[in-house]
């Protein structure tokens, strides 16, 4: 039991991560096809999260906050904020979500399309 919670625990720390630095990289200005393509990605991601319950959960934050994909700044927010969502259910401190902005690196700074930034 001990265990599982562990597993839960190590699934949720690393989704978290990957989640919020695919926002910290979606462009500051996306065509419409990016912001598409973020929408269907986090409706996915929710509907397919490994952990069951967690994702029934999920998706019915997401039916009462739907995904903010106008910009990078709109989606940075909005994933902080449904990210509160899950730790105010698990009774976890909660993130201050005016610091998210460098919070999340990928550590791509090679990346050509990086350096435009
Ligand atoms: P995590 O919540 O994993 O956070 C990792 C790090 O992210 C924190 O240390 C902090 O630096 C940062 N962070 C914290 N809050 C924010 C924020 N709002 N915005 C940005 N960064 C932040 N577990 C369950 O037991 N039951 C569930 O129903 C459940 N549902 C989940 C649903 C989803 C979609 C996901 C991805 C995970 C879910 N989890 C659930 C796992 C749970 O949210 C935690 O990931 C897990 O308990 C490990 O917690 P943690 O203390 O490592 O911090």
């Amino acid at each position: 039991k001990i265990e599982n919670a562990t597993l839960k625990a190590e699934l949720g720390h690393a989704s978290w991560k990957l989640f919020h630095t695919m926002m910290a990289k979606f462009p500051d200005k996306p065509t419409p096809d990016d912001s598409a393509a973020l929408n269907t990605y986090i409706h996915l991601f929710a509907r397919l999260y490994p952990c069951g319950d967690c994702a029934r959960h999920f998706q019915k934050i997401l039916k009462k906050f739907p995904p903010q994909v106008a910009t990078r700044s709109t989606a940075a927010a909005w994933a902080c904020h449904v990210h509160n969502e899950v730790n105010k259910r698990l009774k976890k401190p909660l993130f201050d979500c005016s610091n998210i902005g460098d919070f999340y690196d990928c550590g791509c700074a090679e990346d050509p399309e990086d350096k435009k930034k």
